[in-house]
């Protein structure tokens, strides 16, 4: 694959250096089927160093995982070569399936068919605590 042209797929420009592997984690996109690139410190004007991760597939990326990852990045939805949307990311309120609760006695922790829910509750610090314990996330 040609890093430089996607045809159809979406790149997540803008990502904070040293946030493409998590994104890439949180996403799953180890699992998929067509090409991933991540491109670890790219120069950018507006950063200094940034991540970038381009899939080239036209697949339905989760933009709460990359808003809660880094709420900076930017979404691009490529299509037939072009530029099609830029989607803006905001810190998610809620999280769902994304975190998994490190607390041992927390009710996910038995309950295999809970869902794991996270919710925002410092936005200055980027505090999520788990609904049913109130755990932090980290
Ligand atoms: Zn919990």
């Amino acid at each position: 694959m040609n890093i430089d042209s996607i045809n159809n797929g979406v790149v997540i420009d803008h990502i904070t250096a040293g946030s493409g592997m998590k994104l890439y984690e949180l996403l799953g996109l180890g699992d998929l089927d067509c090409s991933v690139a991540i491109i670890k410190n790219a120069v950018s004007r507006k950063k200094g160093r940034k991540d970038i991760i381009k899939i080239d597939a036209e697949i339905p990326v989760n933009l709460d995982i990359i808003g809660y990852v880094d709420p900076g990045a930017t979404v691009n939805i490529i299509k037939d070569g072009k530029l099609v949307e830029k989607r803006v990311l905001t810190l998610p309120d809620k999280l769902v399936n994304v975190l998994k609760c490190k607390n041992p006695r927390c009710i996910t922790s038995c309950e295999q068919e809970l869902d794991h829910v996270f919710k925002l509750t410092d936005k200055e610090h980027k505090v999520y605590r788990c609904v049913y314990c109130e755990t932090k996330a980290n």
